[in-house]
């Protein structure tokens, strides 16, 4: 007998009629004989929409006792969802029982609306699913040490599901989703990009932090740290279809390198358009720049991407670093009053319209020149690179954002991720 973690998204999730798919799939894992624990986001909008509400009474309203409230009310979604899985289940005549998070305990730290899961007692689960029930867990939410709901930030159920499956030590925790896998890149951009059967820990969770919004990257980290496998998976097939096709279907993250062997040197490409540059000119170049420009920057909580500093002419050199859209004109602010007075900077300037393309792949470790291939596939299509960036596994640049379509076509053609032609 295995022990199963099914998530549905809020797609999944949508409507009675799909609640109901949803049941009759999971009833059918629980009469192939295995222990079924299910984390179901809030159907979908609904998170929206309690946070809309909070917004309509109060526009901007940032102190703790206001996000101890947001959390308290997003929480509704998922066990409002939650229990309406339980009823379809019940209906299907499979015995089910739905918990919120602080009725399992999923025990969070207090970080209102990006708490961090800290233990989940499965004390409860187990002995539910061994009297034959379905288990279902609010995904989203947790209770903080003084009994407070927290939630776990926007996407979070992903990461409630990697953590029940870690702490019942599940075969396999499944999160079944409205994309059929993970593609080589976004399918929208290329129509010939395709799904991976496998794709490696590593290189999920730098596509994921890439902007490839399948999975929460905290979800994929955690299932990393407790190696949890992890597969993704559709659920718009129908709910009868055989186990066994479902079982292999997907896209599952793996841990074992050397299975490897076969792939591809690059097994995607990446973007994200939510980047923008910022841009420190005329800095005297002298020891501490760096820390004098991006310290203030990380002390004001504002993560900084890639980061490049040019050679300096006549003892003066501009620096550079991209930030994420909506931290864009803080940093300006923020440097313009601050670092430019302080350091004797000549100006500092953003810039919006640009994009981030990263070519992702464990194979890069063991292959020279990938990189070098990159800057010449972009520089047949005459696309300028401002900045660079790499690490072991994936080299990102960054450009004008109106080549972005066209540097991720031609990578993905030239690194060979187009799926063959018929
Ligand atoms: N319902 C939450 C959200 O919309 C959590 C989730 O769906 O994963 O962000
Ligand atoms: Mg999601």
């Amino acid at each position: 007998m295995a022990l199963f973690v099914h998530k549905y998204g809020g797609t999944s999730m949508g409507s009675t009629e799909r609640i109901r798919n949803v049941a009759k799939r999971v009833a059918k894992w629980a009469r192939a004989g295995h222990q079924m624990v299910v984390v179901p986001s809030a159907m979908s909008g609904e998170t929206n929409r309690l946070l809309a509400l909070a917004k309509e009474l109060t526009p901007s309203h940032a102190t703790t006792a206001y996000f101890r409230e947001l959390d308290m009310l997003a929480a509704t979604g998922e066990q409002a969802s939650s229990a309406l899985l339980a009823i379809a289940l019940q209906a299907e005549g499979m015995p089910a029982v739905s918990y919120t998070g602080w009725q399992v305990p999923v025990r969070t730290d207090s970080s209102y609306t990006k708490a961090r899961i800290e233990s989940i007692d499965d004390k409860r689960v187990r002995a539910d699913l061994d009297a034959g029930k379905v288990v279902i867990i609010t995904g989203f939410q947790g209770i903080d040490e003084g009994g407070n709901i927290t939630t776990l930030g926007r996407g979070g159920s992903d990461t409630s599901a990697v953590a029940v499956a870690a702490a019942m030590k599940a075969n396999e925790c499944l999160i079944y989703t409205d994309v059929d896998g993970v593609y080589t890149t976004d399918p929208r951009v290329v129509p010939q990009a395709r799904r991976l059967k496998t794709v490696s820990f590593e290189e999920m969770l730098e596509m994921a932090s890439l902007g490839s919004k399948v999975l929460q990257i905290r979800s994929v980290e955690f299932a990393g740290k407790y190696k949890v496998p992890l597969r993704v998976l559709s659920s718009f097939t129908p709910w009868d279809i055989d186990i066994n096709e479902e079982a292999k279907s997907g896209t599952l993250i793996t841990f074992e390198e050397d299975e490897q062997m076969e792939q591809a040197v690059v097994s995607g490409i990446a973007f994200n358009r939510d980047e923008t540059k910022i841009s420190v000119l005329g800095v005297p170049d002298k020891p501490g720049i760096a820390y004098q420009i991006l310290g203030p920057v990380a002390d004001a909580n504002i993560e900084v991407d890639v980061i490049i500093q040019n050679i300096s002419k006549d003892g003066r050199t501009d620096f550079s670093f991209t930030v994420n859209h909506n931290d864009h004109a803080r940093t300006l602010e923020l440097l313009r009053e601050k670092v430019v007075p302080a350091l004797g900077a000549q100006e500092v300037v953003g810039d919006t319209a640009i994009s981030k393309v990263s070519i992702v792949g464990i194979g890069m470790r063991s292959h020279v020149g990938v990189a070098a291939k990159m800057f010449r596939v972009l520089s047949e299509e005459g696309i300028n690179i401002q900045m660079i960036s790499t690490s072991e596994i994936k080299t990102s640049v960054v450009i004008e954002d109106k080549y972005l379509e066209l540097a991720v076509r031609a990578l993905h053609k030239a690194f060979d991720l187009d799926q063959p032609t018929a």
